[in-house]
C-alpha cells in the first residue's frame, strides 16, 4: 500500500463511557461507514456497558482503520491526517492521558516528523463539537510531554 502523507494528528473521544476498536467498528458500519473511521482508539478498562473497570483493560492502544488509509473522524480534516479516539465522554483515565496517548503521539510525531503544533482536538475544526472534551492546553501539554 502507497504510504499516505500525514500531516496532523487529531484527537477525538468516542462520547461513551466504555467500548474499543470493535465496537467503535461496529458503531460507525451502522452509520454505513466502511468500519472504524478512527486509526487507533485508546481504552479506558470499560470494554462493555454496564461492566466493571479492568486495570488491565485501560491504557490499550488498538489498531483501527489502516494508517495509510483516509480516515473518517474529522469533516474536512481526514486527508493527511491521523484519527485518535480515547474511549470516554468527559474524565479519562490516567493510564489513557499520561500513559497510553503520549507513548502514542511520541512514536506518531517521530515516524511522520510532526511538531507540537500538529496535534489537535476535533473541537478546533468543528464549532459544534467539544469533542475530545479535553482542552487545548492539556492537549499541547501532553503532546509536549510527547516529543
Ligand atoms: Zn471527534
Amino acid at each position: 500500500m502507497e504510504k499516505r502523507k500525514i500531516n496532523s494528528i487529531i484527537l477525538h473521544c468516542s462520547y461513551s463511557q466504555f467500548g474499543n476498536v470493535d465496537l467503535i467498528d461496529q458503531w460507525h458500519k451502522e452509520r454505513g461507514w466502511h468500519g472504524c473511521g478512527y486509526h487507533y482508539v485508546i481504552t479506558n478498562g470499560v470494554i462493555k456497558a454496564h461492566e466493571k473497570y479492568l486495570a488491565f483493560h485501560d491504557g490499550l492502544v488498538q489498531v483501527g482503520r489502516d494508517i495509510n488509509k483516509t480516515g473518517a473522524h474529522c469533516k474536512g480534516r481526514n486527508t493527511g491526517s491521523i484519527g485518535i479516539c480515547l474511549i470516554g465522554r468527559h474524565t479519562f483515565t490516567a493510564k489513557q492521558l499520561y500513559s497510553a496517548l503520549p507513548e502514542l503521539l511520541s512514536k506518531l510525531m517521530f515516524d511522520h516528523s510532526l511538531t507540537i503544533d500538529q496535534v489537535h482536538g476535533h473541537f478546533e475544526f468543528s464549532r459544534q463539537k467539544s469533542c475530545p472534551n479535553i482542552s487545548k492546553e492539556i492537549i499541547r501539554k501532553i503532546a509536549e510531554f510527547s516529543v
